[in-house]
């Protein structure tokens, strides 16, 4: 998408002092576009209890409250008017708070006992909000809502711009803090054609809801971010994760030319995943169920590489049986008849806690009893599930040289424990496998592979142990990055161990979905990559384009980089980007 509006020089962005020329992020929905910015506009602060309004003026007060409710709820209304769908509802939802009477009616009672507008709304709004917060549910969930009309009517009040998403009538590329669900609504793809935010990560709010709208979209760039003021003309290559000010208006539209091009190259790839010279790669899916794995099935994917079975029993409060655990495996084996199928036993606990296996709250889960470690308590329980999957392996008709299931265990760390799973799935007939999610792992790999028939690398968590730092951590989203070459050289031990024993060695976790990454990841030996279905088709064409020694090049270059960004930047001057 391009703009082409013509009051907007690209050049007179280099004349503003301190304007950023180059400001990096993650990248998180690919594309490119160049426009000016529009700054998501803060919320007001909020008020104290201001001195006691004079009893003559307190009817001019309410009155003024009731203007700006008007003002907030007719301008909410027009916009209903002009969106369809979600978008329309929510709005409307928004409008009928603005014009809720119970509100009103508390924000007169407090105006008439003497205190400002601006103070009593903000009361009345926490007195609702402790109210919707105590009843639950669907009523908890609109608390976003109240204090999004709270703010723009105090906003009105104080004579300030309207809070969040600005409305513009030519495409602008959205600059944010972080977005709030409330702010999205609306958000036109048309007019908003990227999203950058200083903050967040690749799974804040902002991310999914970009992914959702398909908007190109680069998060966590930084406080720098903040100099690069409204309207200047930026482009945004949120392929490479990248806004750049001060880019001349005619090379702004040939690289955003180029990217598209790359778009249409991009949808209309089919595989096999296979380097330039003809270095096959596996392409595989990260699935959850059936649909998933239908939807897998439907497109590129060559199999799946990672069936994460704990997200199948999320709601279960008693564990299925084996009979009801086939039926969903089978799903998964069904749709790919001849394809590959990683199936991963419960990787129960952390952030997917699984009810019928987490009993108890742990101070730190993430580094407690999770995936295998809970079968050391309760090894019924694994070798229930893979009864499950071998019973659903024999329901399932299978052809090819991949009939037989390939089943993984999360979380091992020992030599001791890949041996004790291998055991396990080798008396059912299922080809034994374990991620590499764990540092000991990847630095054991070696004697590991005496036992298992596979390895995968889960690089989520292996960056999170790797780095110290929580995943979900938007503030850490510096260190959760695969690039870090201390994650790369454990990969690329495991894919060394991995080489020297003949035993195929993937990759499972997001740095698979990342197509510059994927070259790096060929390069340094591995032989499958497994990600979200919507992002293998990108991968599938930047392999096709580098020869495998080009691969080789980019994982030295990243190997030695002294950080993520600088792995990056490596990797991409290779083939010159
Ligand atoms: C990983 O850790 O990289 C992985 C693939 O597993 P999950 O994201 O489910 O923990
Ligand atoms: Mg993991």
């Amino acid at each position: 998408m391009t703009t082409s509006d013509p009051v907007h020089d690209a050049d007179s962005a280099t004349e503003e002092v301190g304007v950023p020329a180059l400001l990096r992020g993650k990248p998180v929905v690919p594309g490119a576009v160049t426009a000016p910015v529009t700054w998501v506009t803060a919320r007001p602060a909020l008020p104290g209890p201001d001195a006691t309004v004079p009893e003559d003026r307190r009817d001019a007060e309410f009155a003024a409250f009731t203007a700006a409710v008007d003002a907030v709820a007719d301008r909410l209304s027009g916009r209903a008017e002009t969106v369809d769908g979600h978008a329309r509802q929510v709005l409307e939802a928004t409008v009928a708070i603005a014009r809720d009477r119970a509100w009103a009616k508390k924000v007169k009672k407090s105006v008439a006992g003497g205190q400002a507008a601006d103070y009593a709304v903000r009361q009345a709004t926490d007195d609702f909000v402790a109210m919707f917060v105590k009843a639950g549910g669907v009523m908890a969930d609109r608390v976003t809502d109240l204090r999004d009309v709270r703010d723009r009517v105090i906003a009105e009040l104080h004579g300030e711009p309207e809070p969040g998403v600005p409305v513009v009538d030519a495409p602008h590329v959205l600059f944010a803090d972080d977005l709030a669900p409330a702010d999205t609504a609306t958000l036109d793809p048309s007019l908003i054609v990227a999203v950058v935010t200083e903050k967040g990560g690749a799974t804040s709010h902002t991310a999914i809801i970009a992914r959702q709208l398909n908007i190109p979209c680069v998060v966590a760039v930084g406080a720098d971010l903040r100099a690069i003021p409204a309207d200047t003309p930026v482009l945004v290559d949120a392929s490479a994760g990248t806004v750049e000010t001060g880019v001349p208006a005619d090379e702004a539209q040939r690289r955003v030319a180029e990217a598209a091009d790359r778009a249409a190259r991009i949808s209309s790839w089919t595989g096999p995943c296979a380097t330039a010279d003809g270095h096959r790669v596996q392409l595989l899916a990260n699935v959850q169920d059936g649909a998933t794995a239908r939807q897998a099935a439907a497109s590129v994917a060559e199999g799946v590489g990672l069936f994460r079975t704990e997200l199948c029993f999320l709601s279960e409060t008693s564990e299925p049986s084996v009979e009801d655990q086939a039926a969903r495996y089978a799903e998964v084996f069904a749709a790919f008849p001849e394809g590959k199928v990683v199936v991963r036993t419960l990787d129960a606990g952390s952030d997917k806690p699984v009810p019928f296996v987490n009993a108890e709250d742990e101070e730190n889960p993430a580094l407690g009893v999770r995936g295998l470690r809970i079968a050391r308590g309760n090894q019924e329980l694994l070798e229930r599930q893979l009864d499950g999957i071998a019973l659903a392996l024999s329901q399932t008709e299978r052809r090819g040289p991949d009939a037989q299931a390939w089943v993984m265990a999360p979380m091992v760390a020992t030599v001791h424990e890949a041996a004790w799973f291998a055991e396990l799935c080798h008396a059912r007939g299922l080809t034994a496998g374990a991620m590499i999610e764990v540092p000991a792992a990847a630095l054991l790999a070696e004697k590991m592979m005496r036992h298992l028939d596979f390895v995968s690398i889960g690089t989520n968590d292996l960056t999170q142990y790797t780095m110290a730092a929580d995943r979900l951590s938007a503030s850490l989203a510096y260190l959760t990055d695969p690039w870090q070459p201390a994650v790369l050289r454990l990969v690329h031990t495991t894919c060394r161990a991995g080489s020297a024993a003949k035993t195929a060695v993937g990759v499972c976790g997001e740095a698979a979905a990342d197509p510059l990454l994927a070259c790096v990841l060929t390069g340094l030996g591995v032989t499958s990559l497994s990600a979200a279905t919507p992002a293998l088709a990108a991968v599938g064409t930047q392999l096709g384009e580098v020869d495998f020694v080009t691969c080789r090049d980019m994982a030295a270059a990243a190997l030695d980089a002294d950080g993520a960004e600088e792995a990056r930047i490596a990797a991409a001057a290779v083939i010159g980007l």
